[in-house]
């Protein structure tokens, strides 16, 4: 089948890839796994042998032809934007315990797709993507690098964020531009008491202007108190968000 440029289709075609993917999801029998995007199938009949639950949301009609013969009583097939989904409703009458979500992920929608499926508020134990690898980098950076910012520390709020590995562009087809990266999000126990509305917002506008300081980003903020949480830990006052760690977030947030 020609691959749809515009639905972000690079098909997986090297195995080793696929197996380092498919076991790196620690599921039981009992569990259920979301998979987006099944594309022609290669991840989801390597996930199909761990017997779990299967529910697949794929936009792509014309790729029925290679998607129904892996439907069974436990593997279903969902022709449906998976920003439009209702997962809930969907696996209302599956008897799972636990769930985890996975997928080689159309690249031109990959934090759409991560933030609908936290608005979602859905119980997910774990969730396994392929993205560009850039992406990889934003989502798991630390503070003081170029990569760190309010995606960071937004994605941070909800799960512990690894990168598990490189992949090679070279093991898609068709070959896509840029290199890409698994990562594992898992769901964090011991999450920052906050409101999240406030805190979110104040996040996005402490890097607003990256190259500016926190100062400025927050110019209508109430700064006095943001002053005094940053000399408790002895920080300079013309810092930037780049150079503060979430703990710092969360008691600005707090004193605000
Ligand atoms: N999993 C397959 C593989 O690894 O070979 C295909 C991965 S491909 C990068 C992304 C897949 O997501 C394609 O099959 C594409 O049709 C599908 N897709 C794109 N946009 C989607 C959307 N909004 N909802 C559900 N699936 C979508």
């Amino acid at each position: 089948m020609k691959a749809k440029k515009c639905l972000g289709q690079n098909f997986l075609i090297n195995k080793d890839v696929i197996n380092n993917i498919a076991n790196s999801i620690n599921v039981q029998k009992d569990d259920l796994i979301i998979e987006i995007g099944p594309g022609m199938g290669a991840l989801t009949k390597e996930l199909k042998k761990k017997n779990s639950f299967l529910l697949c949301y794929e936009l792509d009609t014309d790729l029925k032809p290679y998607l129904n013969a892996l439907e069974d009583d436990k593997t279903k097939i969902i022709y449906e934007d998976i920003l439009k989904s209702n997962i809930k409703k969907d696996s209302k009458d599956i008897p799972y315990q636990k769930l985890f979500i996975v997928g080689n992920l159309p690249y031109y929608i990959t934090t759409p797709i991560i933030k609908y499926l936290i608005s979602l508020n859905l119980d997910v134990k774990e969730m396994t993507f392929m993205v560009q690898e850039e992406v990889a980098d934003r989502f798991t950076a630390l503070p003081n690098h170029k990569d760190y910012g309010s995606i960071t520390l937004y994605l941070k709020y909800f799960f512990n964020v690894e990168k598990l590995f490189r992949v090679s562009k070279n093991s898609f087809n068709p070959v896509p531009k840029v290199e890409s990266a698994i990562i594992k999000l898992t769901k964090r126990e011991n999450k920052p008491e906050v409101n999240t509305e406030k805190y979110f917002k104040l996040i996005s506008d402490s890097f607003k202007m990256k190259r500016k300081t926190l100062r400025n980003n927050l110019s209508n903020y109430d700064f006095k108190k943001v002053e005094e949480v940053l000399l408790k830990y002895n920080l300079p006052l013309n810092i930037r968000a780049e150079e503060l760690a979430e703990e710092v977030f969360v008691d600005i947030n707090n004193s605000l």
